[in-house]
C-alpha cells in the first residue's frame, strides 16, 4: 500500500494536498505545522545530544580540526574518518604545521582518504582558509574542493552561521518524518526548521539538530531497511504511523530523483 507516493514528474497535487506553503510555492505532499517542526528540532536536538560524543569532531571548536573533518567527510565516510584522522593529526598537529608540509608527505599521511589530487591540495586550500577569520558558508565555497555541504558545515560549526548541512541523511529523515517530498521542499522545509530551532534555542541548538538528523540517518532512518521500530522519532513519523507499525518501510527512490515511500 502506498502513502504520499508522490510522482516528482507529475504537476498533479494530490486530492489531500494542502495550499501553497509561506514562500508561494506548492508542496507535493500536505506540510506540517509549526509544531511539528518544533517537536521534530527538540528530539533531533536530544539526539544530537546523546549522539555528540560518538565523533571526536563533534567535541571540539578547534577550528583546525573542525575544517579537516569536514573536509575529509565530503570524500571518506565518518568511520574511515574517525579511524585514520587522529593518526593524521599526529603527522600535521597544527594548521601551521600543514601549511608548510610537503604534498608528498600529506599524500602519504592521508593515502586513506582517496582522489589524491584533491588531497594533494589540502596545504593550499588550508592556507587560504587561513588568510582570513572569518568565511560565511556561500564564500567557502569558492575554495578549491569545499562543496556546498562542507562549506555550510564549516560556517556552522567554526562560524555559527545559521545554515543546516543537507545530505542525504537530512533529506531522509525530515523528508519521512514530515512527509515533505522532493529535494527542494525538504530543503524549504529544513529552513523554516532552521529559522525555527535558532530562534528558539540559538546556534548551540542549530548544531545539535544537525548532529541529531545525522545521527538518525545513519542508526534508524537508513536508505534501505530503516529501522522504524527502534527510531526515537516513530511515535509522529508521517512514514510510520501508528495504524501501520507492523508495515515495512521501504525506500524506494533516490534523493536526486525525489523522496518516495511505500508502506
Ligand atoms: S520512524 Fe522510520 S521513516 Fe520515520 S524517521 Fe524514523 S526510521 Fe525514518
Amino acid at each position: 500500500m502506498a502513502r504520499n507516493h508522490v510522482d516528482p514528474h507529475s504537476s498533479t497535487r494530490p486530492a489531500h494536498s494542502a495550499p501553497a506553503c509561506a514562500s508561494g510555492a506548492d508542496y507535493p505532499v500536505a506540510p506540517r505545522g509549526h509544531e511539528d517542526l518544533r517537536r521534530l528540532v527538540k528530539r533531533l536536538a536530544v539526539e544530537g545530544e546523546v549522539f555528540r560524543g560518538r565523533y571526536f569532531w563533534h567535541q571540539t571548536s578547534d577550528p583546525y580540526m573542525l575544517f579537516l573533518a569536514e573536509f575529509f567527510l565530503r570524500r571518506s565516510n565518518r568511520t574511515t574518518v574517525a579511524r585514520y584522522l587522529p593518526s593524521f593529526l599526529e603527522h600535521f598537529p597544527t594548521a601551521e604545521a600543514l601549511v608548510r608540509a610537503d604534498v608528498s608527505a600529506v599524500l602519504e599521511a592521508a593515502s586513506w582518504a582517496g582522489l589524491r589530487a584533491r588531497t594533494a591540495s589540502l596545504p593550499e586550500v588550508l592556507a587560504q582558509f587561513m588568510e582570513r577569520t572569518h568565511w560565511s558558508a556561500r564564500e567557502l565555497m569558492s575554495l578549491p574542493h569545499i562543496g556546498e555541504y562542507a562549506a555550510k558545515g564549516i560556517a556552522l560549526y567554526i562560524f555559527a552561521e545559521p545554515v543546516f548541512p543537507i545530505d542525504n541523511n537530512v533529506l531522509r529523515v525530515v523528508g519521512r518524518y514530515l512527509g515533505v517530498a522532493g529535494r527542494e521542499n525538504i530543503a524549504r522545509t529544513v529552513e523554516e526548521l532552521t529559522n525555527i530551532t535558532v530562534n528558539e534555542g540559538g546556534m548551540a541548538a542549530l548544531r545539535l539538530a544537525h548532529m541529531g538528523a545525522l545521527a538518525i540517518g545513519w542508526e534508524y532512518c537508513r536508505a534501505k531497511n530503516p529501522r522504524c521500530e527502534a527510531c526515537p522519532l516513530s511515535e509522529s513519523c508521517v512514514a510510520w504511523p501508528e495504524d501501520r507499525r507492523s508495515a515495512v518501510v521501504s525506500y524506494v527512490g533516490g534523493a536526486e530523483q525525489g523522496l518516495q515511500y511505500r508502506i
